[in-house]
This record gives structure tokens, C-alpha cells and sequence, in this order.
């Protein structure tokens, strides 16, 4: 099938074709471990998630190679783990074990490769030596800083006029720099802080800038050259323009990586998420009132490229389609693979630049389908397989209700009672008495299905 995706180097959907069709490279910057990771950071989880398993899909498991690193230094992890007065090593351990174990509620494969910054430092003492040595870097006052005019394709992926990139970079115009847009790739680091032997002959130890970690570790893991890198939007400028001009320059090469893919912001019922305006939300807090197939629902109802509304309306309503959803497959097992049409139907759809929206819709359509299929449980099997591709629809519809009850803060033998009073009150035609605690119920959140045989079951509404 054909996969065509939006890259933003050349600022139009291409045409993908790997480099090599036998093992597809795709590299995806990850989090800086110092705190519980927010919502917003569960967007670039979640979509690449989605190319992961698209990309699997089209060439064969054994033939993608997805990478996401760990920046484990970084000088917010210094202040924190003094703050918090723990080791930095128990500071990055204990938020690395937060994030594995979020995105796994939210139903993200583990990446093939997971590599951390500090398992990295003599790969990008190597970068750096070499970049120094065909001067598109310099040393002044213990530092290694980039050498901007050095590299004339500078600006190419984010196409900024220099004036706008300056602001945008923030950069403190440090009196040793030769040129304002210069930035670091080591710094000298105070006995304090986490500091390694300094490449070209500076005898401070030091500690890398944040771009030079992600040129190392894609180098180390993809190669010179790769397929796929992904983020956010906000690492166009300056976290990816750098790495460009980094390993671009290290290795004399057209490019580093053939497709740059960006998504869009996360915005909290339409502001700027941001601890000041007390909407900040983080994935742990989310998933304690959610199943993270919601949350995953959610994120995925709006394409990746597009800002998204983070609203309690849009939880809401990826909560009831679900319900829906796990109601029509039950408890079969999912049909996957080229032999089940539904799943290829969402491939193609996805395969238009990741059009989870159109893929959405389809699977609306698919479970009316399967829903309506009376005779066999063959299309609620191929229904699951194609919600599978997308992460979605992992469990049976038994597990699905058995996590609702287990969430419930309600005692499920209180419940058990009130129904069998209920159906007690039923019996004896007393109508009133059995509204009665149908009320009850919904005041706890508890909603009742009378099925025709006279038995009662339920579920938690939201
Ligand atoms: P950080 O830990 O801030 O470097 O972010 C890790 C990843 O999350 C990066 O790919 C960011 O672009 C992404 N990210 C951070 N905040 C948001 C947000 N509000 N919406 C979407 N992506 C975000
Ligand atoms: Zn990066």
C-alpha cells in the first residue's frame, strides 16, 4: 500500500520510501525524566504509536526500527533531584518507571530501542571532536559551541528569518560566542553537578548541550541517515534545525533524516496548558479517572497536525464509543493481517498521512456492520483486528467491565443487593419501590440494563 506522509522539510504530504524497505528507521525525541509526564507530552506517544504499528504493519514487524530516547541530563533534572534531595540516578529511574508505565495504560508498544543520554556521552564526545575538527565547531571558555555561519543550509527545515530564529532560540548571547546564533554541544560542569571527561583537550569535566544527545544516539541506533524523526512542533526550532546542522555536518551528509513529522499542541479546554492557570493535567491523573484506550481515543479523534481541544466533553465521548464498541465485539478475538479487509481499510486511511479522524469514522461505520452481523462473529473479529492497528479495542469486552466495576468507588455487593431488591421489588409489581433504587444507583454513577431474560447488569456512568 501506499503511505504517504506530510513532511516538514519539504511542506507537503510525500510519498514514503524507506531507504531500506528491510528495516525502517524512525526515531521519535522523548521525554526529560524529572517529573510525571502531562498529557500534552502523551500526544507524540500516542501518534507515533500509531506510525509504529502502521509502519509494521505495511513492512513486517522485524523490519521497523523505532527509537525514542531518554534525555537523562539536563540541568532541570539537576534541580529537581537537589530540590527532592535524591540522587539524580533515583530522580530519572523513578520518572523513566512513571512514563513506561503510562504509556503502557494508554496502549503503546515499548519502542525497539529506549536509549539514555548518559549511556550516550561517548558518541557525542565523538560528534563533537569531529565537528571541532572540520570547524563547524570551536571551543572558547570550556565550552563546544556550534558554529552556525560554519553550516550554510542553517534554517532549512524551519525556514525562519534570522532575526525571528534568534528570538525563538532564546539564546543567551554569551560574550565568547562568535555568532549570536551559536549554540552549545558541552559545557563545563561545577563538581555538583554531573560532569564527564571534556573532548578536545578542556580539563574541566562538562556535561552535553541537549542537541548533541539526540545526534548521538540516532547516529548510534539508525545510523548517519535515517528514515523517519518525529516530535512535537515545538522542536522544529531550535531542538531539530540543530540536530540537522549537528549530524549533517559530522558526517558530510545531504541529510539526516529523509521525513521530519511534527504534531500539534495539546491545549486544555482551548488554553495553553500551564501550571499557573491550574489546568495542567498529568497523564497519571487522567488515567486514574479513565481507561487509557479513552484517552487514546481521544487524542485520536483530531489528526495529529492540527492543534487539539483537550476537553472533558471529548473523554466523554471517546468513553461512550468505546462502550459501544467493546458491547458489539464481546469476547471474540480480533482477526489481523492482509487477509482481514477491515483492518486494510483502515491502513489505507492511515496511510493518508495518519488520518486517525478518517480512520475513526470508519470504525463507526465497521461496527455498525458488525453489530448487525447476526449470523457470525467473523466481522466483530475483523472489526476488532482494525481497531487494533490503532491501539484501540486490546481487550475483551468482559475485561473492559471488570476494569469499569474494579474503578467503581461504590462496594460491587452493595450494588449486587440493591439489584436483587430491585428485581425482588419488580416481581412484586412494586414499580415505585424498584424506581427507587434505580435512583439510588444512578446518584453513585451506576447505570442498569434490564436484559429480557429478567437478569440485571451495569455499568458506571461518567
Ligand atoms: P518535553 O519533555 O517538554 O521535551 O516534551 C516531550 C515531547 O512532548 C516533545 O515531543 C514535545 O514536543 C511534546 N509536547 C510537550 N508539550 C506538548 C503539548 N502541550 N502538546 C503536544 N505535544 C507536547
Ligand atoms: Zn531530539
Amino acid at each position: 500500500m501506499e503511505l504517504r506522509l506530510y513532511n516538514t522539510l519539504t511542506r507537503a504530504k510525500d510519498n514514503f520510501r524507506p531507504l531500506d524497505p528491510h528495516l525502517v528507521r524512525l526515531y521519535v525525541c522523548g521525554p526529560t525524566v524529572y517529573d510525571h509526564a502531562h498529557i500534552g507530552n502523551a500526544r507524540p506517544v500516542i501518534v507515533f504509536d500509531v506510525l509504529n504499528r502502521l509502519l509494521r504493519r505495511v513492512y513486517g514487524p522485524d523490519h521497523v526500527r523505532y527509537v525514542r530516547n531518554i534525555t537523562d541530563v539536563d540541568d532541570k533534572i539537576n534541580t529537581r533531584a537537589a530540590e527532592r534531595g535524591i540522587s539524580i540516578r533515583e530522580l530519572t529511574e523513578e520518572t523513566y518507571s512513571w512514563f513506561r508505565d503510562d504509556t503502557a495504560a494508554l496502549g503503546c508498544l515499548p519502542p525497539d530501542v529506549e536509549p539514555r543520554a548518559t549511556d550516550h556521552i561517548r558518541e557525542m564526545q565523538v560528534l563533537i571532536e569531529r565537528l571541532v575538527a572540520s570547524g563547524h565547531a570551536y571551543v572558547a571558555e570550556e565550552h563546544v559551541l556550534f558554529n552556525v555561519p560554519a553550516m550554510p543550509e542553517y534554517g532549512k527545515l524551519s525556514r525562519r528569518p534570522l532575526d525571528e530564529m534568534l528570538n525563538g532560540a532564546r539564546v543567551d548571547v554569551a560574550p565568547f560566542k562568535r555568532d549570536p546564533m551559536d549554540f552549545v554541544l558541552w559545557k563545563p560542569s561545577t563538581p555538583d553537578q554531573p560532569g564527564w571527561p571534556s573532548p578536545c583537550g578542556i580539563e574541566t569535566p562538562g556535561r552535553p548541550g541537549w542537541h548533541i544527545e539526540c545526534s548521538a544516539m540516532s547516529w548510534r541506533h539508525l545510523g548517519e541517515t535515517f528514515d523517519i524523526h518525529g516530535g512535537g512542533i515545538d522542536l522544529v526550532f531550535p531542538h531539530h534545525e540543530n540536530e540537522i546542522a549537528q549530524s549533517r555536518c559530522a558526517f558530510d551528509s545531504g541529510s539526516m533524516a529523509q521525513v521530519w513529522m511534527h504534531n500539534g499542541f495539546l491545549l486544555v479546554e482551548g488554553e495553553k496548558m500551564s501550571k499557573s492557570l491550574g489546568n495542567f493535567v498529568t497523564i497519571r491523573e487522567l488515567l486514574a479517572d479513565w481507561p487509557g484506550e479513552v484517552l487514546r481515543l481521544a487524542m485520536l479523534s483530531t489528526h495529529y497536525r492540527q492543534p487539539i481541544n483537550w476537553t472533558r466533553q471529548g473523554i466523554g465521548f471517546a468513553a461512550k464509543t468505546l462502550d459501544k464498541w467493546y458491547r458489539v465485539i464481546g469476547d471474540v478475538d480480533a482477526e489481523t493481517g492482509e487477509g482481514n479487509p477491515f483492518e486494510s481499510e483502515i491502513a489505507d486511511r492511515l496511510g493518508d498521512d495518519l488520518n486517525s479522524p478518517s480512520a475513526i469514522t470508519h470504525l463507526h461505520h465497521l461496527a455498525d456492520v458488525a453489530e448487525h452481523e447476526e449470523a457470525s462473529s467473523h466481522m466483530k473479529r475483523r472489526f476488532k483486528g482494525a481497531a487494533n492497528l490503532m491501539g484501540l479495542l486490546q481487550e475483551t469486552e468482559t475485561e473492559w467491565r471488570a476494569r469499569q466495576r474494579a474503578a467503581v468507588s461504590v462496594d460491587p455487593e452493595a450494588i449486587s443487593e440493591l439489584i436483587a431488591a430491585r428485581n425482588a421489588a419488580r416481581k412484586a409489581r412494586d414499580f415505585a419501590a424498584a424506581d427507587h433504587i434505580r435512583e439510588q444507583l444512578a446518584a453513585q454513577g451506576v447505570v442498569l440494563m434490564d436484559n429480557k431474560d429478567g437478569t440485571t447488569s451495569w455499568e458506571l456512568s461518567r
